[in-house]
């Protein structure tokens, strides 16, 4: 899987209730064409699931996450592998920076 595919299934699984196509594109910061081989190859891997709806009268996809986790999935923020695994120094997670910066790329606030 691409970079830019991974960002978009982290993005799409962040959306509880899914996210609009249009959405995603501007999140991801691609044209509508790239962004839609982007969910079809999503689509075709069985990772999302799309469907039409309408919202302010107009027709857009929702874009809902439909995979399982894979295997590093919860260890990568963005391109930022989790900083924790196989660290050895002095723990101390509410000031460690490390940590509090792969926290940021997950997209959470604390
Ligand atoms: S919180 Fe910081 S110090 Fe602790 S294991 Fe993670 S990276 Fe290492």
């Amino acid at each position: 899987m691409e970079e830019i595919e991974e960002r978009a299934l982290g993005l799409i699984r962040r959306g509880k209730d899914g996210i609009l196509q249009k959405q995603l594109r501007l999140e991801l910061g691609v044209d509508g064409r790239r962004c839609a081989r982007i969910v079809r190859t999503l689509l075709d891997a069985k990772s999302v699931g799309r469907e039409l709806v309408t919202t302010d009268g107009v027709r857009a996809y929702l874009i809902r996450f439909a995979g399982g986790v894979g295997k590093y999935e919860l260890l990568v923020a963005g391109t930022k592998f989790d900083p924790c695994v196989g660290c050895i120094d002095e723990c101390n997670p509410a000031s460690c920076a490390r940590l509090n910066k792969w926290i940021k790329a997950l997209g959470v606030s604390l």
